[in-house]
């Protein structure tokens, strides 16, 4: 019989490699967490592995970002309080533990950032009989550096798109996308709609209600928009304080106006709650949209602009479309 030229542990090394190179080439966070659990279920011969991430802000909560379970993976983004319980434990001590109770092994890896801080914990459930070889826990080991520096990363790049209150892109971006839905129409034609929106009196709101009343609005605002546009598609941005920008690719001014009623339509109907206080606003909008790639991001804006200055004027609480001269 001819015999193979690698051997077992050569495979294991070719394995871990590839391993490697998919996590450390990993820049978004929901792929990396993907990635991580298919790759650590692999490697722990485990059919339910945890991602679980702690808060920066508050060491005692934690998420419960992705689950692994029978070949299958939720991105569940549940809170957990971890206080007092086994997992605050393994993160006080920054050590891999192995714990086994009746049939089961439960396999705790912390992930440790720079600064030498916890920053989440993988957690591997696996069959008794299934006892792993020293060369396969410490392929584990080594991956869980890996995903701590690749988790790092992944999350200032978010941070850095992202708008801390709200969860929608940051100007930067919103200027990048525009740039690139100009490019793209230039390339291979189409359309494209930018929507934009301020809400009526919201310092009104703010001076009646407080500042953590006005952060409020802003943060279910911005979940009525993500629940009305397109998802992976439609571009959501946080312009500046209290106004935000929808990039609409492919979109006619007839689908953005569309798009932008239906949303007033949940924002006039949406009960603002904070405290035992509940209030409703509404916002006016400026639409316009383009099949020139010829315009500039900046002109687009100052049309869209000068349509949403016109729905204030108008008297608030309303969109106004821009049509072609
Ligand atoms: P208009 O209907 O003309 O748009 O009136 P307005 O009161 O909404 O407009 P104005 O521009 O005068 O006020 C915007 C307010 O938004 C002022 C500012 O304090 C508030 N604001 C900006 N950013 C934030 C934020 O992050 N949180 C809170 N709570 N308020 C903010
Ligand atoms: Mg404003
Ligand atoms: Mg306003």
């Amino acid at each position: 019989m001819e015999k193979s030229l690698f051997t077992d542990t050569d495979i294991m090394f070719q394995t871990l490699s590839y391993a490697t190179r998919l996590l450390a080439s990993e820049k978004d966070l929901d792929q990396l967490i993907d990635n991580a659990l298919d790759i650590l279920s692999d490697f722990g011969h485990s059919k339910k592995v945890e991602f679980i991430i702690l808060e920066t802000d508050n060491n005692q909560e934690a998420i419960l970002a992705g689950l692994l379970e029978n070949g299958l993976i939720s991105r569940l983004n549940k809170e957990i309080n971890i206080k007092d319980s086994k997992l605050e434990e393994i993160i006080a001590h920054k050590n891999p533990k192995i714990l086994s109770v009746d049939s089961q092994t439960k396999i705790y890896l912390p992930l440790i950032g720079s600064g030498n801080n916890a920053i989440g914990i993988l957690a591997l459930h696996v069959n008794n009989q299934k006892k792993l070889e020293d060369i396969e826990l410490n392929s584990l080991i080594i991956l869980t550096t890996l995903i701590s520096v690749s988790l790092e990363y992944a999350q200032s790049a978010r941070l850095a798109m992202f708008d801390s209150l709200t969860g929608l892109y940051i100007r930067r971006q919103m200027d990048i996308r525009l740039q690139e839905e100009l490019h793209r129409i230039k390339r291979y034609g189409g359309s494209l709609a930018l929507c934009m929106i301020d809400i009526d009196h919201f310092k009104k709101v703010n001076d009646t209600y407080g500042h953590l009343f006005g952060d409020k609005v802003l943060i279910e605002l911005a979940q009525l928009i993500r629940n009305t546009i397109r998802i992976n598609l439609d571009v959501p941005c946080r312009f500046g304080g209290e106004e935000f920008m929808i990039i609409l690719p492919n979109t006619d001014e007839k689908k953005a106006l569309e798009m932008t009623e239906r949303l007033l339509q949940l924002c006039q109907k949406h009960s603002f709650t904070y405290n035992d206080q509940t209030i409703h606003v509404t916002f006016s909008a400026g639409i316009t949209s383009t099949t020139a790639s010829a315009i500039s991001p900046k002109e687009l804006i100052a049309q869209v602009d000068a349509m949403l200055y016109k729905a204030k004027e108008e008297g608030r609480n309303r969109i106004c479309v821009r049509r072609e001269e």
